[in-house]
């Protein structure tokens, strides 16, 4: 989609790393690999075709592995990323599907990978998970590697690029993506991909600006064409007029010095003027998001959503392979706390291996932790695999989508009968750990006093409180005006939480997205939250806002918010008050 104004076009997409960068494009093609022939072959000659076939896969895996042993030391963490690539070239929907349709239908190689290539891309095309959308373009990546060796196309050689340009590309893969050198690509635009994508994420941690899904930009944008890039806003623009060019240059110069300022201070402390500590942690979804935590001052991790790990395999990952993930955070986060939040998977996470059943509303369904309940296989490889992770740090257990006492209560029994069985093994693991669960279902958060007899602390999910409090559908664009943080009606339900943790000994997290924005800070406080988990690139602006703020101020004005009626009243009154306390942290330019 763009809109045109004169010579300069405007490109819309999605800003998946933020910053802004001016430069030549320079396109980078992957010929031979989308046009393939069909052709049939003898029956004599299968056994030769699928040979063939498993030395191109060799040979792909063999690049990826010189890839992965020649990662620089930045991006180490990422290796994670590749190897996960490896181990989808073996697995049974590519592999062996492909040799599989090589030898039914008698056909050669490339055609088969394609047929099956395509057959995935349907299957996952209906769902509108943005994570899941991002694996399946690993798989993509995957079996394009495998079909450059087929058709003996010469790939991308990103790491003999000697100018400074900005990669335009219909895809890069995450193994691309990592072969960047910083000093020669600016940025970095494709027609694939969005904000889960792993190559998203590298460019994040590269620091580099990127802007993803824009469909056509390997169409409109030419070779040496000028272009801007804004990953902040999603969009890129072709043929800049000067006017332009001045104005990107000056928002460049104002986001590069917002982020200066703000990352300078990011290791502080969050302490309001009054003196007031209050723990600003991040959420990860992948194990390798960890550096960014800390890099960006976070005081932990408050909310580590392992279904991903779920997410991007075929099939359930083994009590070892989840340990040895869990280690490894609390391993490098060491001596903060690690919330490790067991698997929220269906609804829209949906993991097509796990059920085969068919929900009308699956939003409302067997997720989160009635998934586990039901099946107790799962849950206790998950709760075995976090608790001898426990002997390593200090972790706090964290169980989503509680709606009542009962699941509260099953769910320890299940984690009394892991411990149990760790026990009677002579095996290690912290017999004090937190248990908490989420805060997400309006019941839950109307019951919390009879919750918190049961745990050691609430994690208040505003993402999905807001959701079923509000009966508006977190993901739905046509009614995403009714979804309101601070609508008063959420925040009345949050003031009931943070009351009961005042009165008992429960403490409260909020790791919803509510607590990653300024301007929500004031007024949380002010209901004494003091506990925030969030997306770790938002914790410098967060902690910046907690250091200008004054606890006693922010209880005074939330009673003012409290008798409010709407939700726009209640912005009204907290620009009206925090107004130039949020222009000062450089709201308006975040
Ligand atoms: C939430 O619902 O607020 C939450 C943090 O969980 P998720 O976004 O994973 O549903
Ligand atoms: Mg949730």
């Amino acid at each position: 989609m763009f809109d045109t104004n004169e010579m300069e076009i405007h490109l819309h997409g999605i800003g998946v790393s933020p910053g802004i960068c001016i430069g030549k494009a320079y396109l980078v093609g992957k010929e031979g690999v989308d046009i393939v022939d069909k052709y049939l072959i003898g029956k004599d000659d299968l056994q030769n075709e699928i040979k063939r076939f498993k030395s191109a896969v060799k040979n792909a895996k063999d690049k990826l592995q010189e890839i992965i042993d020649s990662t620089p030391e930045g991006l180490r963490e990422h290796a994670y990323i590749l190897e996960t690539h490896k181990v989808m070239f073996k697995d049974k929907m590519l592999y062996g599907k492909t040799i599989e349709t090589i030898e039914k239908e008698r056909v050669n190689a490339e055609w088969a990978l394609k047929k099956v290539v395509s057959n995935v891309k349907s299957m996952f095309n209906n769902m509108t998970d943005a994570y899941l959308q991002g694996r399946v373009d690993d798989f993509v990546h995957v079996s394009e590697s495998i079909m450059q060796n087929l058709v003996g196309a010469k790939s991308v050689d990103i790491a003999a690029i000697d100018k400074r340009v900005i990669l335009v590309a219909t895809d890069i893969s995450p193994a691309e993506t990592s072969q960047i050198q910083l000093e020669k690509i600016k940025g970095l635009v494709t027609d694939l991909g969005g904000k889960t994508s792993h190559t998203g994420i590298i460019a994040r941690t590269l620091e580099i600006p990127a802007v993803q899904g824009l469909d056509n930009a390997t169409r409109t944008i030419k070779n040496d064409d000028i272009i801007v890039v804004d990953g902040n806003s999603g969009i890129v623009i072709l043929h800049p007029t000067d006017q332009t060019l001045i104005e990107f240059e000056e928002r460049q110069s104002r986001y590069e010095e917002y982020k200066a300022v703000i990352t300078r201070d990011s290791h502080l402390p969050a302490e309001t003027t009054d003196g007031f500590k209050l723990e600003v942690m991040g959420n990860i979804e992948l194990p390798e998001e960890v550096v960014s935590v800390i890099n960006y001052g976070g005081d932990g991790i408050g909310l580590f959503r392992t279904e991903f790990q779920y997410l991007s395999q075929f099939n359930f990952p083994s009590e070892d392979e989840l340990f040895d993930q869990y280690k490894d955070v609390i391993e490098v986060m060491t001596p903060r706390p690690v919330t490790i939040r067991t698997l929220d998977i269906s609804g829209e996470k949906a993991v097509s291996y796990a059920t085969d059943l068919e929900e009308k509303n699956p939003v409302l369904g067997l997720r989160g932790i009635r998934y586990c309940l039901k099946n107790p296989e799962v849950f206790k490889t998950q709760l075995r695999a976090i608790l001898r992770a426990s002997a390593f740090g200090k972790i706090r257990i964290l169980f989503p989508m509680i709606s009542c006492q009962d699941e509260v209560l099953a769910a320890k029994k299940m984690l009394a009968e892991v411990a149990g069985s760790l026990e009677k093994e002579g095996i290690p693991f912290d017999e004090n750990i937190e248990i908490g669960i989420m805060i997400e279902v309006p019941s839950a958060a109307i019951m919390a006093d009879v919750m918190a007899k049961e745990v050691d602390f609430f994690s208040i999910g505003t993402n999905d409180l807001i959701q079923y409090a509000l009966a508006v559908d977190r993901v739905n664009k046509q009614v995403a005006h009714l979804y309101q943080p601070l609508n008063p009606a959420i925040i009345r339900l949050i003031k009931h939480v943070a009351d009961v943790g005042k009165n008992s000994d429960v403490k409260v997290f909020m790791c919803g997205e509510m607590a990653s924005d300024p301007v929500n800070i004031p007024i949380l406080l002010g209901l004494g939250i003091k506990r925030l988990s969030m997306n770790p690139q938002s914790i410098p602006a967060v902690k910046k806002i907690v250091r200008a703020l004054n606890v006693e101020d922010a209880k005074r004005f939330t009673k003012d918010v409290l008798k409010e009626t709407s939700e726009t009243g209640v912005l009204e009154l907290v620009f009206q008050t925090y107004g130039s306390t949020l222009f000062d942290i450089g709201y308006a330019e975040s």
